[in-house]
């Protein structure tokens, strides 16, 4: 299928599962009725469930086998040792830069103030490792323990090991790398075999999820929920906007056309990690970033650049110390800077995770970790939108590392607005 009409499929999708779940929402708000227990439960779920199994199914192959290819394509070390500090600075710089405009908007909002300390909601922090556990855990032991554990951090180390030792490896190194760029090609088909059936799992996701989804919690945390929101939008089309425009010289409106289908995969499973082979795919065919930069930029960006989370971490936190009325100082503003965006690095690319890592932030800056229980309601929705933003934020760093790497492909970039321009014409 043309791949225009796959996303308007998609969106299609979204869209009549997003009103069918609505509908069965207020239709039947018992939690066991027939329809809920049967279509909803039973049908939609079990849909939805498998699409989202068949993307993760997905995941580790792809990222060690691209990543192996890119880097034993990559000709020197200090190519890999630039894209890799490339990499990893600008995603620190945007992590950084989205939760300054959401502590920027939110204290001149005021979200919290006002809020009613009573709920019966309850959150129990989870232990977080420390820091120097974090560190020793990107080594692994065993690599086909890390593949069967999902440990990306540590696929991609290996991967990246295998490359090198590929590359330095002559002939018998060739014949593995040819092998590999096959394999290659066939896990680069099973990604678009899936995406050929994603209308359909998306539109069951969207309906079980809208199913069970509680608008009615919005109430009191209507200005949280949208100062959360308005700051994942601005992110998204001015930070990345103005990046796109100025650090990679390419225009941000076909950049964002182009990155658009991600962002249903990303929106209906609410996590980086199971999106990651449409982006990796997505960004490869669509963006035209090489995959010498994409192999190894976008599954280390499903890992470590959070900037959606950071932007809810930074609203929460504000909200959480005015309903509490305890004030932050400056130092701590910058506190929660520093943490939020070490924490997106440890925050894994699955739903909810956001909420176990503000713990962290909350703890460093003196806030009570009970008041997670207070934003918990709306969570759901928000780890929706915050994803679309976190897969975006790898998309665009891995554009401008591939432009300023000359790893880029133009045409493939402006090939559907080139259609577009001709087709008007
Ligand atoms: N769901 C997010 C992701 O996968 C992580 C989070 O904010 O909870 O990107």
């Amino acid at each position: 299928m043309d791949r225009n009409k796959l996303t308007r499929n998609i969106l299609i999708g979204m869209a009549a599962g997003f009103l069918l779940g609505s509908l069965i929402h207020f239709m039947t708000p018992a939690a066991d009725g027939l329809l809920q227990v049967y279509v909803v439960d039973g049908l939609f779920e079990v849909g939805g469930k498998i699409f989202i199994n068949s993307l993760k199914l997905l995941v580790v192959p792809l990222v060690f086998i691209s990543l192996v290819c890119g880097a034993s394509n990559l000709s020197d070390g200090s190519s890999m040792g630039r894209i890799g500090l490339k990499t990893i600075l600008l995603y620190l710089l945007t992590t950084a830069v989205a939760i300054a405009l959401a502590l920027i908007v939110a204290t001149a909002v005021n979200p919290g103030i006002g809020i009613n300390l009573n709920t019966d909601a309850q959150y129990i922090a989870a232990e977080s490792p420390s820091l120097k556990q974090v560190v020793i855990n990107i080594f692994p032991t065993n690599p086909v323990k890390a593949m069967a554990e999902g440990n990306m951090l540590q696929v991609i180390v290996f991967a990246l090991l295998v490359g090198v030792a590929i590359n330095k490896c002559g002939e018998p190194g060739q014949r593995v790398r040819a092998t590999l760029n096959d394999w290659d090609e066939v896990i680069m088909r099973l990604i678009l075999m899936l995406m050929a059936v994603a209308p359909v799992g998306v539109f069951c996701l969207m309906v079980s999820l809208f199913a069970n989804m509680g608008f009615s919690a919005i109430g009191d945390l209507a200005k949280y929920f949208f100062t959360v929101v308005g700051v994942l939008i601005l992110h998204f089309f001015l930070t990345y906007g103005l990046l796109v425009r100025f650090l990679a010289n390419l225009n941000p409106w076909i950049f964002l056309k182009n990155v658009a289908p991600v962002l249903a995969y990303a929106f209906s499973t609410s996590s980086s990690n199971a999106t990651l082979p449409v982006t990796l795919e997505t960004v490869e065919k669509r963006l035209g970033v090489r995959n010498e930069v994409a192999a190894f930029t976008v599954p280390l960006g499903a890992t470590i650049n959070m900037d959606g989370t950071a932007i809810m971490q930074g609203v929460a936190t504000v909200f959480i110390s005015q309903a509490y009325n305890i004030d932050i100082s400056l130092t701590g503003y910058l506190m929660v800077i520093l943490t939020a965006t070490l924490a997106s690095i440890g925050t894994a690319g699955v739903p909810g995770v956001g909420l176990i890592t503000l713990a962290l932030v909350l703890t460093q800056v003196g806030l009570p970790v009970e008041g997670i229980a207070l934003i918990i309601g709306v969570d759901r929705l928000l780890d929706m939108l915050r994803t679309a933003v976190n897969v975006t934020g790898d998309a665009s760093v891995a554009t401008i590392v591939a432009r300023s790497e000359n790893k880029f492909d133009m045409d493939v970039f402006s090939q559907d607005s080139d259609a577009e321009t001709e087709a008007v014409v």
